[in-house]
């Protein structure tokens, strides 16, 4: 089956560059031959630097940015645990559905959507919870174009002596994003956004705060799959042999080696700024149309804008010309936004001025027909 070669200006997957579906061609060899091997060891280095982490257990997941979310919570929460979820979007409310399906004792905090996790509100139930355990939350919040504090909100959590999960999906290689000097314990993201990867791959990192809490565990982990005991008998390097645990999925292992070399090659800092200049070029341009951001411009994502779809147009027809007539996908809005906003991801190798002129140049051109 042909697939026709689309623009993908949605939340994920965005376009890959042509190194890495290179790299992913590539013969298939034995997830344990020893060429394998080293490359997870490079992975697992250049996925310490997007991180930016020295933590010894970071490493990347056979399935998508769920299995992260997922990973994070069977591993540090047992049943009857206090987890204080912050929930301002599609996202955070997964993350409260994972610890309740855990039996986790669930306390949440709810911000509108379109604005970030409030600090001092996160402040005040930790006050009323002085037992709670963990803290999580969503960086980069997907479904409503929100960057949340992390620094503020982790800093906060370890004042109260919790461990800090944080969802970095959206902007792990794409916004300021650094796991060791803000204290998060537990990050996971996914393959397919500002990586520029193929999707289904979730790179995860715990703090040795997390694996020690991981170690003094009263009750097993209810997940043969996701059970990081068990997964380290594969991904642990060094004197120790690896075994089977799961077949890796060793072609997008290479093809992720290849998206994250491209990172270390650029700089993290060098792609933030990329993002932030491309994101900047779509909403002076978008604004110059008449066109309205959802989001305020301090708590704007980068990587990812909600525009809100002006009053008589028809969203699914708008999006149905552009895939349809100019081979671009555009997302369309999530849960209480959906009909209300367009998603535009200008993430990875999309993220530059020239992909942000050809996106709203196209949008204002569709627009303009009707
Ligand atoms: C995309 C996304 C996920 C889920 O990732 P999948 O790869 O679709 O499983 C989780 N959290 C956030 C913030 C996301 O944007």
């Amino acid at each position: 089956m042909e697939i026709p070669n689309r623009e993908l200006f949605g939340p994920g997957p965005t376009n890959v560059p042509n190194s890495v579906l290179q790299a992913l061609s590539q013969p298939t060899i034995g997830h344990l031959d020893p060429e394998f091997l080293k490359l997870m060891d490079e992975v697992g280095d250049k996925t310490k630097y997007s991180f930016q982490t020295e933590n010894a257990l970071t490493f990347v997941l056979s399935a998508p940015g769920s299995i992260g979310m997922e990973t994070s919570f069977v591993n540090i929460v047992e049943p009857g645990d206090k987890v204080i979820t912050c929930i301002n979007g599609v996202f955070g409310g997964r993350m409260q559905a994972i610890c309740q399906k855990i039996g986790a004792s669930v306390v949440t905090i709810e911000n509108e959507w379109g604005t970030p996790v409030d600090v001092e509100q996160l402040a005040e139930t930790l006050q009323q919870h002085p037992d709670a355990k963990i803290v999580a939350f969503v960086h980069a919040e997907t479904s409503t174009g929100v960057r949340s504090d992390a620094q503020a909100i982790a800093a906060l959590a370890r004042q109260n002596d919790c461990l800090v999960v944080a969802d970095c999906v959206t902007s792990l290689a794409g916004v300021e994003l650094r796991v060791d000097d803000w204290g998060l314990d537990v990050a996971y993201s996914g393959s397919q956004k500002c990586l520029s990867c193929v999707p289904g791959l979730s790179p995860i990192t715990f703090s040795q705060k997390a694996v020690d809490t991981i170690k003094r565990r009263k009750t097993p982990v209810v997940s043969w799959f996701c059970d990081v005991s068990l997964l380290m008998s594969y991904y642990e390097s060094g004197e120790k042999t690896r075994a089977y645990h799961h077949t890796a999925p060793v072609n997008s292992l290479y093809a992720i080696n290849e998206a994250l070399s491209l990172v270390v090659d650029e700089t993290l800092e060098s792609r933030w700024l990329r993002h932030q200049d491309a994101a900047n070029h779509l909403y002076s341009k978008l604004e110059a149309a008449g066109l309205e951001m959802l989001v305020v411009p301090e708590h704007r994502l980068a990587p990812l804008t909600l525009v809100r779809i002006p009053d008589g147009v028809d969203d699914a027809a708008v999006r149905g010309s552009l895939l349809a007539n100019r081979n671009i996908e555009l997302g369309g809005g999530l849960g209480k936004f959906a009909g209300e906003a367009w998603r535009i991801g200008l993430m990875g190798q999309n993220a530059s001025v020239d992909r942000a002129d050809f996106i709203s140049d196209a949008l204002i051109a569709e627009l303009g027909k009707r």
